[in-house]
């Protein structure tokens, strides 16, 4: 379940200025497919197409088959779920954050998606600038900290597939690490589509899309590419 497919993808914001041209590819369920290239390439716009943000021109982009002009939006949010390189948390504490669209949960599940993103030592704690009322201050948590509460959710959210967008640039290298190996670890059985900037971060994908100019230059596995230079 959760299997992508974009088939022969046209797409243009502007009439007069192509975006994708023709893009094909497959992410079959539970795999996982980076996508990486330089600034402008068009990889944001694969995963809006995905959202259905914009729809495509030309070809069909489809979810386990079906076309997701198909999909209703909640379904396909339901379906899809997105970790975003910048995270606005709520007033509130973190385990409310990480609660947060799945009120359903229980205190154990939401605990244990806060384990699996290494946050369980301070879901009690507020977002700095938060006090709670009873005057506990509120937590400075850093950018990767942060990001790793969105982890947390999407893993409580569970959904089959996975849009993990890597622009971690702000974050330092040791933060970047733990950042991706709690990524590594929600990716695990669900289908993923990885936004990347650099071919490093993207070690373990099954595929790995190098796109220029909406084009696809190069196509393979980790070795494969560095073999190709
Ligand atoms: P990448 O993620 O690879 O950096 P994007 O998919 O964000 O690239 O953008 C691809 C191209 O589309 C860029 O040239 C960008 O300027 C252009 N673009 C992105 N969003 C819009 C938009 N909303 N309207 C017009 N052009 C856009
Ligand atoms: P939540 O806070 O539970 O993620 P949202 O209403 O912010 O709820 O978003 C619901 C879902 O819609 C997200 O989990 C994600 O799958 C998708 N989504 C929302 N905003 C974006 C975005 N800017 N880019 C890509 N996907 C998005």
């Amino acid at each position: 379940e959760g299997r992508v497919t974009f088939e022969n993808v046209v797409f243009s914001y502007d009439p007069d200025r192509p975006i994708l041209q023709g893009l094909s590819f497959d992410v079959p369920a539970g795999r996982t497919v980076a996508i990486v290239g330089p600034s402008g390439a068009g990889k944001s716009t694969i995963s809006r197409l995905l959202f259905r943000f914009y729809d495509v021109n030309g070809g069909r982009v489809l979810i386990d088959g079906q076309d997701v002009r198909e999909v209703t939006q909640k379904s396909l949010r339901a379906a899809i779920g997105m970790v975003p390189q910048d995270t606005v948390l709520f007033n509130d504490t973190i385990r409310y954050n990480i609660r947060y669209g799945r009120w359903d949960a229980t205190d154990a599940e939401v605990e244990e998606a806060a384990r699996l993103a290494q946050i369980d030592t301070f879901i009690r704690r507020m977002p700095k600038g938060y006090e709670t009322e009873v005057g506990e201050r509120g937590l400075k948590l850093s950018g990767g900290e942060k990001q790793r509460v969105a982890i947390a959710r999407t893993i409580l959210k569970g959904p089959p597939v996975l849009v993990l967008d890597e622009a971690t640039s702000a974050l330092d290298s040791y933060t970047e690490m733990e950042i991706q190996a709690a990524l590594e670890r929600i990716s695990e059985n669900r289908t993923t589509l990885v936004i990347a900037h650099r071919l490093s971060t993207v070690v373990n994908a099954d595929e790995i899309i190098v796109l220029d100019k909406g084009v696809i230059v190069e196509r393979g596995n980790h070795e494969e590419l560095l073999a190709q230079g």
